[in-house]
C-alpha cells in the first residue's frame, strides 16, 4: 500500500528584480522587472513530492495576505491537501526579497513572517501518520515544532524524513530517529563538527551525485550548457525522495529517483518548476 507524505514546514514567497548592481547603505537603485514566485523549502519539497505521484499534505503557516492565499491555491492545483495550512491574522506570509546583480551576485532579505508561528496546532497533523507514511521535515520553521512534530511521527511507526537545511544543531535523539537524514556536503560537516550521530545518513553533493550510508550514486548527468539554476535542487531531491520511499521502494530505487527528480530541477529556473505565482 501507498502511503502518504506529510510535509511540515515553510512557503515562502520569492520575490525578484533585477539591478546592475546593489545599494549601497542609503542609497536607493532602480529595479528591472518584478517577478513574484513560489518558493519555501517545505513547499518546494511538497511540491517535488506531489510530481513524483505521492499523496501529499503540506503543514504550515501563511499570512492573511495576497501572497499566501495565492500559495494555497497554486498547492491545491497541483492535488496537495491544504486544510492543514493555518493563516494567521495580521501577519505576512514568508517572504524572500531577492535582488540579482548584472554580476550574477544576489542579495536576498528573508522575512519569516507566518513560518515562524508554526506551533503545537500544526504537530497535530502528524497523529494521522503511521506506518508506511512519511513525514518530511527541513529547519526553515521553528526547531521545537520541528524536533515534537519527529518524535511524535517516529512514535506512531511512521517514516522520518530530515533534511538539515538551513543547518541548525538538533537534539541527538532527533537526528537518531530520521531515516534518512538529508545533509548537502556543508551542513554533514557541521553535523560532524557537532558530534551528531545518524542512524541513516544521506549526503548530496551536487554534480557528484549522493552517498547513503556511504553507498555511493552517481549524479544523473546534465551538461553544464543545460544547468540553468541550481537553487531547489536538494528539495527536488529530498521531494521525490519523500515520495518514493512512501510508495515502498528500497534504499537504492528511492535513491535513483531523488537523483533523477535533482538533475531536473537544475534545468529550470527557480525552486520549483514553473514557480510564477
Ligand atoms: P543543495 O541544493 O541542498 O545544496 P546539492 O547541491 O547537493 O544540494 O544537490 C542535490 C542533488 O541535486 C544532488 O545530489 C544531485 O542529485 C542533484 N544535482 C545538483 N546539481 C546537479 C548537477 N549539476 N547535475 C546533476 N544533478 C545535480
Amino acid at each position: 500500500m501507498t502511503g502518504r507524505v506529510l510535509v511540515l514546514g515553510s512557503l515562502n514567497v520569492d520575490l525578484v528584480t533585477r539591478v546592475e548592481r546593489h545599494p549601497r547603505p542609503g542609497e536607493t537603485v532602480l529595479g528591472d522587472g518584478l517577478e513574484q514566485l513560489a518558493g519555501g523549502k517545505g513547499a518546494n519539497q511538497a511540491v517535488a513530492a506531489a510530481a513524483a505521484g505521492a499523496t501529499v499534505a503540506m503543514v504550515g503557516c501563511v499570512g492573511d495576505d495576497a501572497g499566501g492565499a495565492a500559495y494555497t491555491a497554486r498547492l491545491s492545483g497541483r492535488g496537495i491537501d491544504v486544510s492543514r495550512l493555518r493563516v494567521c491574522p495580521g501577519e505576512p506570509s514568508g517572504h524572500a526579497i531577492v535582488t540579482v546583480a548584472d554580476d550574477g551576485e544576489n542579495s536576498i532579505v528573508v522575512v519569516p513572517g507566518a513560518n515562524d508561528l508554526l506551533d503545537e496546532r500544526e504537530v497535530t497533523a502528524v497523529d494521522t501518520l503511521g506506518p508506511g507514511d512519511v513525514l518530511l521535515v527541513q529547519l526553515e520553521v521553528p526547531r521545537a515544532v520541528v524536533c515534537t512534530a519527529v518524535r511524535r511521527a517516529a512514535a506512531r511507526g511512521a517514516r522520518v524524513v530530515l533534511n538539515t537545511a538551513p543547518y541548525a544543531a538538533l537534539p541527538a535523539d532527533v537526528v537518531a530517529l530520521a531515516d534518512p537524514v538529508v545533509a548537502n556536503e556543508h551542513e554533514m560537516a557541521m553535523l560532524a563538527e557537532a558530534g551528531a550521530e545518524p542512524r541513516s545518513l544521506l549526503v548530496t553533493f551536487g554534480a557528484n551525485g549522493a552517498a547513503w550510508d556511504g553507498a555511493t550514486a552517481p549524479a544523473h548527468a546534465v551538461a553544464a550548457a543545460d544547468v540553468v539554476d541550481t537553487t531547489g535542487a536538494g528539495d527536488a531531491f529530498c521531494g521525490a525522495l519523500a515520495a518514493s520511499l512512501a510508495a515502498g521502494a528500497e534504499r537504492a530505487e528511492a535513491l535513483e529517483a531523488a537523483l533523477a527528480a535533482g538533475a531536473a530541477a537544475v534545468r529550470h529556473a527557480g525552486a520549483q518548476a514553473d514557480p510564477r505565482l
